[in-house]
């Protein structure tokens, strides 16, 4: 098995060091890694934030674990130059469609979420995302009406195959959870929620043990700080989906604990090929200062291993050891602590 390494930019490296120990630590037999330069750092030595030389090594690989992109000397470069287009440049190469996003409260966390402890407790849902489609992708136009108004005009379609397939990652993925699926959506208004309210029906036949029921975007975005406890998994498309998943995020609290997959059709020896990373940036304010918190790294390089590489075993090994650190109070500054990106390392490790 081959894992592609993209360190990235800003506390990158750092915290990729750091998931990098807890790899070694598994002593996975046959693994080989291969490092590639991403972002502001690719661009500096190669002229370009997503080479193609690190393309290639990705494409090669049965998974990417990627740090984070984003230097604030870039910032004035050409749109196509900066870090940032690294990870869609990725996500459209490697045909990623799926992002999978589990937000879980820790236990002793419960005070760092703007919810009431005993809600924020129950917190343990994973977001499926679809990334390819929707409105972002539908045709767009700023167009001048006759009398001289301004229209912004944007399409929002799916295809049945799109919805589809979105749909067998959902299902599968709370297959390997607590069984339930919640598909949202708003088909009271719209044609593309009403085939995809359809097509995940349709789906539904695949799966029969799976508990499947459908929800309106709005409804979903008041039942996540209502009750969040009665989410298993939700999938959704690429607008409402990217908004239920920061709003879950922030439900559980801090940044720098929370991980994300994106996945494509591709399937490996071992399960299905996906990149995974940090949901937080490359953080230049503390970059090079060892204050990172590197959890939600070693938490992505669990997933990694959860559904590229087939070893759920050791994924819920390394789940539980960052539960456990958390627990004995090792907290990073983001969570109010002061234990920094080695002290973090070193406690999970020992607790591995
Ligand atoms: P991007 O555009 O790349 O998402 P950003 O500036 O929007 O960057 P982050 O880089 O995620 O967002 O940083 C937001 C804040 O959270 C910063 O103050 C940063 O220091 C802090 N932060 C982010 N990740 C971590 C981490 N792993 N550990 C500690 N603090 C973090
Ligand atoms: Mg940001």
């Amino acid at each position: 098995m081959k894992i592609a390494l993209l360190a990235g930019d800003g506390i990158g490296p750092e915290i990729m060091a750091q998931a990098r120990r807890v790899l070694d630590a598994l002593e996975l037999p046959g693994l080989e890694l291969i490092e590639a330069e991403v972002g502001g750092t690719a661009y500096r030595n190669h002229g370009h934030p997503l080479p193609g030389e690190t393309l290639a090594s990705a494409r090669d690989a049965d998974a990417v674990l990627f740090g984070a992109v984003g230097d604030p000397e870039c910032d004035n470069l050409e749109r196509h130059l900066r870090p940032e287009q690294a990870i869609l440049g990725l996500r459209s190469n490697l045909g990623l469609f799926a992002n999978l996003r589990p937000a879980t409260m820790f236990p002793g966390l419960e005070n760092m979420s703007g919810l009431k402890p005993e809600i924020a407790r129950q917190i343990d849902v994973l977001i499926v995302r679809e990334l390819n489609g929707d409105v972002y992708f539908g045709e767009k136009a700023m167009r001048v009406l006759e009398d001289g108004r301004r229209q912004g005009y944007d399409v929002m379609s799916y295809a049945e195959d799109e919805v589809r397939r979105i749909a067998h990652v959902a299902f599968r993925a709370a297959q390997g959870r607590g069984g339930k699926l919640c598909s949202v959506d708003k088909a009271n208004v719209l044609e593309t929620s009403q085939l995809w309210r359809d097509v995940v029906t349709e789906t539904h036949a695949d799966y029969p043990d799976v508990e499947l029921s459908h929800m309106y975007v709005d409804n979903a975005a008041m039942q996540m700080v209502r009750n969040p406890g009665q989410f298993d998994v939700i999938v959704t498309g690429n607008l409402f989906g990217d908004i239920l998943s920061d709003q879950a995020s922030m439900c559980v609290g801090s940044i720098g604990l929370l991980a994300s997959a994106s996945l494509g059709e591709r399937q490996t020896e071992y399960g299905t090929f996906g990149m995974y990373e940090p949901i937080h940036g490359s953080a230049p304010d503390i970059a090079g200062q060892g204050k990172a918190n590197p959890m939600a790294m070693i938490l992505s390089l669990a997933m990694l291993l959860r559904h590229s590489l087939g070893r759920e075993e050791d994924a819920l090994r390394i789940e539980k050891a960052i539960a456990a650190t958390l627990e004995a109070g090792v907290l990073g500054g983001d969570l109010g602590g002061s234990a920094g990106t080695a002290e973090i390392g070193d406690a999970v490790l020992e607790r591995l």
